[in-house]
């Protein structure tokens, strides 16, 4: 039997509902032979992941998944926000260590203010939304979400994001990242193998403009291939079945690592562990570039 591998879930240490030993165990149970710990923008989740996969026959593979963005150099472009999953990373690199506090921190100050405009037009307020934060977790708007949800605002995480939550709406803010550029070399810097998380969601959405002709957007991303990127996260939910066959048309151009994971964030979202999973061949490509920290298990 293939190998089940998923390489981008979620614990408590971002935005996720486990915690990353009830993660381990969740994979386990689900009969997931490698799983890949993403949090965003941290590696707290790690020591406790590592601690509960000991000795269970699982492989865990350290990550991260990297807020970054993009912004087009026509005047007036808007900054497009990507993900960048990491593999391997080492987290006590001190050029990786320093973007994942400069982020955080500016996450912070992010969802505080996105509190302060909800808090005009909905009974919200900071102290709810920390206390709702589990402790040291990298701040996102899931966290705003769930004292929404609590509070009977809206009934699920998918609706809080259709109404206020929404990155076009009036009460967002956004955050610091780094441009996708700078990201690529800290993931690589930190012995990491950068891959582009749910590359194509949308033709307006990711690390390039996929409206354009094919032949455009495979200029576009060769920019960023020659800055280190290594693979495409092409099965995962969010893609659309138009944006995949593209996806596979610059994988196949640039001859890029090819991944399928299912961006498990608990049970508050409908993403199931193992429902989008990566090739054996595709994850031996992952560990043979990494130089940072090995696989656990
Ligand atoms: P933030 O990091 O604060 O910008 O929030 C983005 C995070 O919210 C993503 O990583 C997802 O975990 C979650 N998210 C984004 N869109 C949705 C949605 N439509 N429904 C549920 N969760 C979402
Ligand atoms: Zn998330
Ligand atoms: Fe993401
Ligand atoms: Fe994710």
């Amino acid at each position: 039997m293939p190998a089940v591998i998923d390489l981008h879930a979620h614990t408590t240490a971002s935005d996720g509902d486990d915690r990353p030993a009830e993660l381990i165990a969740h994979a386990i149970a689900s009969g997931l032979d490698v799983l890949a710990l993403t949090d965003h923008d941290t590696m707290s989740g790690l020591s406790e992941a590592a601690e509960a996969v000991s000795g269970s026959g699982m492989m865990l593979l350290p990550g991260i998944e990297l807020s970054a963005q993009v912004i087009d150099e026509e005047a007036g472009a808007i900054p497009r926000s990507v993900h960048l999953l990491g593999y391997g990373v080492d987290a006590t690199n001190a050029v990786l260590a320093g973007e994942m506090e400069k982020i955080r921190s500016h996450r912070d100050d992010r969802l505080r203010l996105m509190v302060e405009k909800l808090g005009s037009d909905y009974d919200l307020s900071w102290e709810e939304v920390s206390q709702a934060m589990p402790p040291g977790a990298t701040p996102g708007r899931p966290h705003i979400a769930q004292v929404l949800i609590d509070k009977g605002y809206f009934p699920d995480t998918s609706a809080a994001f259709a109404g206020p939550l929404r990155a076009d709406g009036p009460y967002h803010v956004p955050h610091y990242a780094p441009r996708l550029h700078r990201a690529l070399q800290v993931i690589v810097e930190a012995g990491g193998v950068p891959v582009l998380a749910h590359p194509y969601t949308g033709a307006r959405s990711g690390a390039v403009r996929h409206d354009r002709a094919l032949s455009r957007v495979l200029e576009d991303y060769q920019v960023f291939v020659e800055a280190g990127l290594a693979g495409l996260e092409i099965d995962h939910r969010e893609n659309t079945d138009e944006g995949k066959e593209v996806l596979r048309a610059v994988a196949s151009e640039f001859s890029l690592i090819v991944t399928g994971s299912s961006d498990y964030h608990g049970t508050r979202k409908p993403n199931q562990l193992g429902e989008n999973t990566t090739e054996e061949s595709q994850l031996e490509r992952i560990l043979e570039q990494v130089t940072g920290v090995a696989p656990i298990s």
